[in-house]
């Protein structure tokens, strides 16, 4: 692990109020003070972030979108661009959560051109992917992840890939309560590497941080986070609570 950071990041989906969002980070931020171990990152709405950015001023918690359109600007009601959200401090965005897959008919073709546009403003994107449950019984779980990696990072360069983070997030532990085993996870996030090395050489898929997402909690996250491939996680609901993310953030350690 000495050679990529790990990573804890929340994702609050469509959760908190701007002023719930400055609460939750006000409480977070005197817990997270002494943290060197990892990077903290919070996912948060749109309308959240000038809050959120300005309330995590001068903590180490880094502010990230849940998501972003791909063209630069103009007739697309309802969407948000790269420069709307680097004027407002964003650093991390979160690309092609199983969510929006499913509800709002993200492909990997959008997610790739989501990618490199992220890239190119210099924000680090989280890419996510996972297989379904159906995808996991029929135990083709490896073809699945491996394509919609392939897909993400087509015309990726191998000096930007460093900054892509991946989550592997298995669709059937998404706010389930249900986790991979800490084992599932590893072998997971293991053949995403192999793929990233396939794709960009040893060097590149060494340094790239592969995370887990799939109700990680104050109690499960010690144990998944102590496997080799496993740099970090993607936290939904443990990310509401300041006490339960930051025990994450301690099972980091
Ligand atoms: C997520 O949405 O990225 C996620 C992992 O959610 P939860 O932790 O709630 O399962």
């Amino acid at each position: 692990r000495r050679y990529r950071k790990t990573i804890i990041a929340g994702n609050w989906k469509m959760n908190m109020t701007p002023s719930q969002a400055k609460a939750l980070i006000e409480e977070l931020k005197p817990l997270v003070s002494k943290v060197k171990w990892c990077e903290m990152v919070l996912c948060v709405p749109y309308v959240d972030i000038p809050t959120a950015v300005k309330a995590a001023k001068g903590s180490k918690i880094a502010i990230g979108a849940e998501n972003m359109h791909f063209e630069p600007k103009g007739a697309y009601t309802g969407e948000v661009s790269a420069d709307m959200l680097k004027e407002c401090g964003v650093k991390y965005v979160i690309i092609g959560h199983s969510e929006r897959r499913q509800y709002f008919a993200e492909t990997d073709e959008t997610v790739n051109k989501k990618v490199k546009v992220a890239l190119e403003n210099g924000f680090r994107p989280i890419v996510c992917v996972g297989e379904s449950l159906d995808e996991r019984e029929q135990d083709i779980w490896s073809e699945i992840v491996r394509k919609q990696v392939k897909c993400a990072m087509q015309g990726v360069s191998v000096d930007d890939v460093k900054k892509v983070v991946i989550a592997y997030e298995p669709i059937w532990a998404i706010g389930t309560g249900k986790t991979a085993t800490a084992d599932q996870a590893n072998e997971v996030c293991g053949a995403i590497r192999d793929c990233l090395r396939e794709l960009y050489g040893a060097r590149a898929a060494r340094a790239i941080t592969i995370q887990y997402g799939g109700s990680m909690n104050a109690k499960n996250a010690a144990e998944l986070l102590s496997k080799p491939d496993v740099d970090g996680g993607l936290i939904g609901g443990a990310s509401l609570k300041p006490n339960d993310f930051f025990a994450i953030i301690e099972a980091a350690n």
